[in-house]
C-alpha cells in the first residue's frame, strides 16, 4: 500500500481537485490519501470532510488545533500512515501526481534503494530575492553543518516502511524534515521533476516564514554558531599578543613615547579575548547538551543479518 501525505494550510481551492487527480492516477494501486489540515482558517477542513464522504476507502484526514507548520504536518502523516511506502506531496499540484507512479515503480524494481527524492529541474518562478536567499541558505548550511543538503531537493519524496519508522522514531520535537532525511542516510535516488504553477491560493512560504524555516534548519543541524565565541576570542587573544609585542618594540626603539592608553587598549583586547573564550567553552558544553537533548539515534541499522529480526 502507498500512503500519500498531503500537508494543507488554507488550500480550500485545491482539495477537491487534488483528490480527483490522485483518484485518476492511482486507480490501479492500493493507496490512502492522508490530508493534514495544518490550522487552516479557510474551508480546507470542510473540503476534506466532503471528499471523505465521497471516498471513505481512500481518504483520511487529521486536523490540527492551530498551525504547527509543514514539518509537524508531515510528522503527523507519517505517524498515522499504514502504507509499505509513503510519499509527501504538496497540496497545490505544483508537483504532478503522475510522478508518484514513476517513484513507486523505481522503488519496486530497485530494492537496493530506500528512497526517491525529487529535485526540481526547472525552478518554480520565484523572485530573484527568494532564489538568491535559498541559494545562500544552502551555501551557509552546507558550510556549517556536517549533514549534507542537496540543493533543490524538496520534501517531495517517497520511501519505504523502514524509512517511515526511522523518521517517526527520530527523537527531536523541532523537526526540520529536509535535515532529518539527509541525516538518516539510506540509499537515495534523486530524480528530476518540473514544478508547475500553483493551482489555487498563494504560497504559504513568504519571506518571513522561509527565513524562520531556514534559521530553524541551521540551528537544528549545526552547533557551529554556539562555538563562534571561541574563534572570535582566540582572534582577540592573538591580536592582544601581537599588539603587545609591536608596542614593546616601538617603545624600545623610541618611535612611541609611553602612554597609559596603550596599556588600556592591550588590556581590553586581552580581557575581551579571555571572556569570549570562556563563553566559547560554555558553548562547547551547551552544544554537547543540545546533541544529547535532541536524542538522535546513535546509529540506524538498515538490516540485521543473522539476528532474529531481519529488518528493523
Ligand atoms: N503548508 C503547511 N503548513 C504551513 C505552510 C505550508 O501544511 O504552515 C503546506 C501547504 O499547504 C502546501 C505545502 O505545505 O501544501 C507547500 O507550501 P507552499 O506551496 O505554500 O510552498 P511553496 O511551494 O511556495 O514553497
Ligand atoms: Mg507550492
Amino acid at each position: 500500500m502507498l500512503s500519500v501525505i498531503i500537508p494543507c494550510k488554507n488550500e480550500e481551492g485545491n482539495i477537491v481537485n487534488i483528490h480527483k487527480r490522485f483518484t485518476e492516477v492511482l486507480k490501479d494501486i492500493d493507496y490512502e490519501l492522508i490530508f493534514i489540515d495544518d490550522g487552516s482558517t479557510d474551508k480546507t477542513l470542510e473540503k476534506i470532510e466532503e471528499i471523505y464522504k465521497e471516498d471513505k476507502e481512500h481518504v483520511k484526514g487529521i486536523s490540527f488545533s492551530r498551525n504547527f507548520m509543514k514539518d509537524a504536518a508531515i510528522y503527523a502523516g507519517l505517524e498515522n500512515c499504514i502504507g509499505d511506502y509513503a510519499c509527501i506531496i504538496d497540496a497545490d499540484l505544483q508537483q504532478n501526481p503522475h510522478y508518484l507512479l514513476d517513484m513507486l515503480d523505481f522503488l519496486e524494481n530497485n530494492p537496493e534503494y530506500d528512497e526517491v527524492a525529487m529535485v526540481q529541474s526547472k525552478r518554480k518562478r520565484e523572485s530573484l530575492l527568494m532564489r538568491s536567499c535559498k541559494r545562500a541558505f544552502y551555501f551557509i548550511i552546507d558550510l556549517l553543518s556536517d549533514t549534507k543538503f542537496n540543493n533543490g531537493a524538496s520534501d517531495f519524496r517517497m520511501f519505504r516502511r523502514v524509512v517511515i519508522d526511522t523518521v517517526v522514531d527520530f527523537g527531536e520535537k523541532n523537526r526540520f524534515t529536509k535535515g532529518i532525511f539527509s541525516w538518516i542516510g539510506f540509499n537515495v535516488k534523486y530524480m528530476e521533476y518540473e514544478a508547475e504553477e500553483r493551482q489555487s491560493g498563494t504560497t504559504k512560504f513568504n519571506f518571513k516564514a522561509s527565513f524562520k524555516y531556514a534559521m530553524n534548519g541551521i540551528y537544528s543541524f549545526s552547533n557551529k554558531p554556539l562555538k563562534l565565541a571561541n574563534y572570535v576570542g582566540m582572534g582577540l587573544l592573538f591580536s592582544s599578543f601581537v599588539y603587545l609585542v609591536v608596542m614593546i618594540i616601538l617603545l624600545l626603539v623610541d618611535v612611541l613615547s609611553f602612554n597609559v592608553l596603550y596599556i588600556i587598549i592591550w588590556l581590553l583586547l586581552l580581557i575581551g579575548g579571555i571572556q569570549l573564550i570562556t563563553i566559547g567553552i560554555l558553548g562547547e558544553y551547551l552544544a554537547k547538551t543540545y546533541n544529547e537533548v535532541k536524542d538522535r539515534p546513535i546509529y540506524i541499522a538498515k538490516k540485521k543479518i543473522g539476528f532474529d529480526d531481519k529488518l528493523l
